[in-house]
């Protein structure tokens, strides 16, 4: 099956440690790597545990001294290499993305996009880090603020985008100096696998960045996830995941008292104004609501329409949902693949028939998709769309993480702004509207991370990643981004 897969060489079953491929886990143990499309065994890989992930962090710690001592112009050149590398294979990166998460192609070579800018923009952030020097109080002193590398990070990521979610923890932590242990999804371990060879091939020395697989769960003291916590010696975590998790680790890293970020769940609000442009508005829900079949933590989770714009919004959106082609993401035209598991398929219909149960109407899909084989063993859902939606819902209260739009009421700005701050969640935000005091005001007053106003897409290197509230810690990207990856020194000289 992945035979489309060009250079061999990007295909390892194993994680990476010190450099070497680790291809048998230290009891012999493996997982499988499924085709959410078919349900086929795409990979077996070693199920590693706290050996493994022991032994990563040693190289990890090994190799600091040397790499964080190596100029910043030097590691910024192994990054570009990096970046190269990665687009001259971004053909072969994409069809190993496709089949171990399902995302049609044309997304993934659009994640390939971004995370390789994220890891040219982070090589040209490398040599930039500087410290200041302040105004002391007295004459008798010099003070001065440094700079470092925090040091041996972990990072811990998802399979909703096996690559974009390495490259921005990844690629500021090489910059800054640090190195990394890094635990992809057991969903997605290929395409991290993949963009390791591609390290390698840049330049990278080895240790600089380790790769260990397999479970994480933290309640059994043997897995990766509970030694990347629990190490003394790894100082920073980063993670992408669900809030669950991000709980657990945040608590446990208070153990070792070490740096975190955490971009966890979201329950993205639309609200759509009666002076909003209905056609863009339209556009920008279904985009961000069906980006990844849905599965994103900033797709749009619940859109509120004023009331005198209902109708026209509905339609509009109705329309557009039902020119999308749902199917397996490496045929040409899919706009739709599969969601991830079944229980991921589950939750979706599950809200959807909660929805209706409680009076929801169905614009469209609603179902299964008929798919001739092999895909009838696959997670597809088509693209769901319901009008009069309502706070008493699952899809208002949950993140449904499938391809599903509720549309919900409303009357006044006061209104929406409060549906859509009713949640434990605070990670992106969109509105429309081309008033201005009101789009100054709203923005102020929604209570998200990241706001998207009369705009969908708002991912980009160059702007701080995050939330507030249960949505997370810290920021990813940008110079923000950078910024969790150093330690700051404070250096005062007295002059005698
Ligand atoms: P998702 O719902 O996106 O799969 P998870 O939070 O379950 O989110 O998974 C995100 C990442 O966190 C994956 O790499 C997963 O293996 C890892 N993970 C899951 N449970 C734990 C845990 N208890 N400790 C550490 N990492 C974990």
């Amino acid at each position: 099956v992945l035979s489309r897969v060009k250079d061999h060489g990007l295909l390892h079953t194993a994680g990476f440690i010190g450099g070497k491929w680790a291809d048998v886990a230290s009891d012999k143990s493996t997982f499988e790597v499924r085709n959410p499309a078919t349900g086929a065994v795409i990979a077996t890989m070693p199920r590693m545990r706290a050996d493994e992930t022991r032994a990563a962090i040693a190289a990890a710690h090994a190799v600091l001294p040397q790499w964080r001592l190596r100029p910043a112009k030097e590691r910024a050149a192994v990054l570009r290499r990096w970046h190269d590398l990665i687009q001259e294979h971004k053909a072969d990166i994409a069809a190993i993305m496709t089949l171990e998460c399902g995302k049609p192609t044309a997304e993934a070579l659009g994640e390939i996009a971004s995370g390789a800018a994220s890891v040219d923009w982070f090589a040209g952030e490398a040599v930039r880090v500087c410290g200041d020097v302040l105004e002391p109080p007295t004459r008798d002193r010099r003070m001065l603020v440094l700079k470092q590398p925090v040091g041996v990070v972990g990072a811990i990521t998802p399979w909703n985008f096996p690559m974009s979610m390495i490259t921005r923890k990844v690629a500021p932590a090489l910059a800054a100096g640090c190195t990394v242990v890094l635990k992809p999804a057991e969903l997605t371990p290929l395409t991290a696998v993949a963009l390791a060879e591609l390290a390698e091939r840049a330049g990278l020395p080895d240790g600089c960045l380790n790769i260990v697989m397999g479970d994480a769960a933290a309640i059994d003291m043997f897995y990766t996830g509970h030694e990347l916590v629990s190490s003394d010696t790894v100082r920073k975590l980063g993670f992408t995941g669900s809030t669950a998790v991000g709980r657990l680790l945040a608590s446990g890293a208070g153990n070792t008292v070490k740096r975190i970020s955490l971009e966890l769940g979201g329950n993205a609000p639309v609200i759509v104004f009666e002076d909003a442009d209905v056609e863009l508005a339209a556009k920008g829900i279904v985009a961000s609501a069906l980006r990844n079949a849905g599965q994103t933590c900033i797709c749009a989770n619940r859109v509120f329409v004023h009331d005198k714009v209902y109708g026209k919004v509905a339609e509009a959106v109705t329309s557009l949902t039902a020119k999308l082609k749902v199917g397996d993401g490496s045929e040409t035209g899919v706009t739709i693949g599969p969601l991830i598991t079944p229980a991921a398929l589950e939750k979706v219909t599950g809200h959807v028939a909660d929805a209706v149960s409680k009076g929801a109407k169905l614009l469209f899909g609603g179902a299964k998709p008929e798919l001739p084989q092999p895909l009838a063993g696959g997670n597809f859902f088509v693209p769901t769309v319901i009008a009069e939606a309502t706070i008493d819902m699952r899809c208002f209260k949950e993140e449904t993480f499938g391809p599903l739009i509720p549309l919900f009421r409303f009357q006044s700005d006061e209104e929406a702004v409060l549906l859509a701050n009713t949640t434990e969640y605070g990670l992106a935000a969109y509105f429309y509207t081309r008033d201005l005091a009101r789009a100054w005001r709203v923005a102020e007053e929604l209570e998200f991370g990241m706001i998207g106003l009369n705009e969908v897409a708002i991912t980009s290197e160059v702007a701080p990643f995050g939330g507030v509230k249960a949505s997370g810690l810290g920021r990813e990207q940008s110079k923000y981004g950078l910024a969790e990856f150093l330690d700051i020194k404070y250096v005062c000289m007295g002059l005698g």
